[in-house]
């Protein structure tokens, strides 16, 4: 007998995922509602929060917090850091090595606080915004 229905497969929240991972990009939940919604006419932005939430859960998804703006949701699930642009508010995937130690190294030297994970955001122009930038008459 089955009675966790929680993590039966649904096809919205199949859908939500396959249009995250697809895009290699950090999307809303409002973003990821605007795309879905034409092919999924019975999709409600509180489905899309709801499954998103289902989610991060089960490891599927990183949602990834900046200050008071809203989650971003990636697929990509190993440590990596972000670029963060200030002109369009673009994230983007940091191809740096990661520092699997940090954490460790941190742990150590704050007092009475137990790191668990961080996160590294490198903020900037991306180079559109810059171009954009040289191109505006001053
Ligand atoms: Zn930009
Ligand atoms: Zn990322």
């Amino acid at each position: 007998m089955q009675n966790n229905r929680r993590f039966h497969r649904s096809p919205q929240r199949e859908a939500i995922y396959d249009y995250v991972a697809a895009r290699k990009s950090h999307l809303s939940a409002e973003e990821i509602y605007a795309a879905l919604r034409l092919r999924h006419p019975r999709l409600s932005m509180g489905t899309v929060y709801r499954n998103l939430h289902i989610l991060v859960a089960q490891g599927r998804l990183v949602a990834l917090r900046f200050g008071s703006g809203q989650d971003l949701y990636d697929a990509r699930l190993d440590l990596h850091a972000h670029l963060l642009c200030r002109g369009c508010g673009d994230l983007l995937d940091a191809d740096i090595p990661a520092m699997p130690d940090l954490d460790q190294w941190a742990g150590k030297r704050i007092l009475d606080f137990q790191v668990d994970g961080y996160s590294l955001v490198f903020s900037g122009l991306c180079k559109s915004c810059r171009k954009r930038q040289a191109a505006a008459p001053s």
